[in-house]
């Protein structure tokens, strides 16, 4: 804690695990031997860099570029690039530090990294986009590569960013090769990647509900976020009967107790780039509140986070537990506090942590990486089945991890502790097999 004290939301993210990997040490005290943990709480490599870049006023801005390379125990290096006003050092060793477990329970050879950058693509110009990108791409290249670290999408960095970012990288190595995910679908992407995470949350929160032994069918939904994963995972749901009534963005929220109105959401966000409360443009009757609060405006059976790291508080778990919420699985990474996750999981709401119930994003992106090997592509249909059993096989892994250790709280399996343990165990086998390194 002491090394790492400028860096609160890694330290968030560690104690939970580290919190959970108590039972594993106690019955395998060559881990201590190994100093796993001293091991795996240290990224193998960050990297840090200048990014200038020329605005349309002429002016050089300059950004600061991260990518950390955390673990590569099972795979390549992979997870995304955060583009936002945020990111520091801190948040980007956070997401790492969860995409080392999350790509681990996938069940696919993917290792864990983030990267991104404090630059803020709202209210540029595609070619001021094209700019940072391309300025950016041009220190990544020399770090990234198909077998080495595969970076990927995440806030702010859609196909838009990928595709200039993947230009220059070929450009500059002179190699085509899947050494980005979320590509273009006619340069090298895969079907269903957009959907991805989304899909892949609903399809785990549908496991969860089997086993409370009911369904989506007829539940009402909050969601937060107006981004990839809300929208997509709010398609879903809607696809399995639920009725979802909010969406958000860090402006506002919007509540529609008619149902919200998908298409509407997709023109906004996607097509206009513009702000969610524009959503009222479309459907004068919904209700937009400016600033945060949606956990505690509605009375829903399911709520799925899906907007960013700590926006669900403890008075957020407060009101949910009061107004009966079954489940909350979160879309984003580390949307609820430890305090609020404890308050919920102890007062018997079911909950899924992101590691586990998003892990579909990079799941998919896995696919990509496979399809990109093989030079093949495969359908759309191919991909979500795929998706949907790597999502069960999560879940079903999670809980008997959690069973194995007698993880239970509130009278539910601790997904926590099971998703956890389970993503543990795989990376600790293999850095043990690897020896000191
Ligand atoms: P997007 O950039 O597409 O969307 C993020 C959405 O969340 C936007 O609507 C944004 O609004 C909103 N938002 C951001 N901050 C806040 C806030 N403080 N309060 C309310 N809304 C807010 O990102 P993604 O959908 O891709 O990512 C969302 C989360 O999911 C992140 O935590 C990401 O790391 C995680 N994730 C994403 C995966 C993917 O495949 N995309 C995979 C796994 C995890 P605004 O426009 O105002 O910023």
């Amino acid at each position: 804690k002491e090394k790492n004290a400028s860096e609160p939301e890694f330290i968030q993210a560690a104690t939970e695990v580290l919190t959970s990997l108590e039972p594993v040490f106690e019955k395998h005290p060559e881990f201590e031997k190994a100093s796993l943990l001293e091991r795996i709480v240290e990224p193998e490599r960050q990297i840090m860099f200048r990014v200038p870049w020329v605005d349309d006023n002429g002016k050089v801005q300059v950004n600061r570029g991260f990518r950390v390379q955390f673990n590569s125990a099972i795979g390549p290096y992979k997870g995304g690039l955060r583009l936002h006003p945020s990111v520091n050092l801190g948040i980007i060793k956070f997401l790492g530090f969860e995409q080392i477990f999350k790509n681990s329970l996938t069940t696919l050879p993917i290792g864990g990294g983030k990267g991104g950058s404090d630059f803020d693509p709202k209210g540029k110009s595609d070619r001021e986009v094209m700019a940072f990108c391309q300025s950016f791409m041009t220190e990544l290249f020399r770090h990234i590569g198909a077998d080495t670290d595969v970076p990927a999408g995440d806030i702010g960095t859609g196909a838009r960013e990928i595709g200039f970012m993947f230009g220059q990288y070929k450009r500059l190595k002179d190699v085509y090769e899947g050494v980005l995910t979320g590509k273009g679908l006619t340069w090298g992407g895969s079907l269903a990647r957009t959907q991805a995470t989304g899909y892949g949350l609903v399809y785990y929160a549908q496991e969860m509900l089997k086993d409370l032994g009911t369904d989506f069918n007829g539940k009402t939904v909050a969601i937060s976020g107006a981004g990839n994963v809300a929208i997509y995972a709010c398609e879903k749901a809607q696809q399995l009967g639920a009725k979802v009534i909010t969406v958000s963005d860090s402006n506002g929220y919007v509540v529609d107790e008619e149902g919200i109105d998908l298409a509407a959401v997709k023109e906004i966000k996607e097509v206009k780039r513009g702000r969610i409360k524009d959503y009222l443009n479309y459907r004068p009757n919904a209700k937009y509140v400016e600033g945060a609060g949606l956990w505690q405006a509605v009375k829903v059976d399911v709520a799925l986070p899906c907007a960013t790291q700590n926006e669900l508080l403890i008075d957020d778990a407060k009101a949910l537990v009061a107004n009966g919420t079954m489940i909350v699985a979160e879309g984003a990474n580390m949307p609820t506090t430890l305090e609020a996750t404890q308050y919920l999981q102890e007062n018997g709401v079911y909950f899924a942590p992101g590691k586990a119930s998003n892990a579909g994003g990079v799941a998919t992106s896995a696919l990509e990486m496979s399809q990109n090997s093989q030079r093949l592509s495969w359908t759309f249909e191919e991909v979500d089945e795929k998706l949907h059993n790597i999502m069960i096989t999560i879940y079903k892994n999670s809980v008997a991890a959690a069973k194995e250790y007698n993880c239970e709280i509130g009278g539910k399996t601790n997904l926590v502790a099971g998703a956890n343990i389970a993503g543990f165990m795989k990376v600790a086998d293999a850095m043990m097999a690897q020896g000191v390194c």
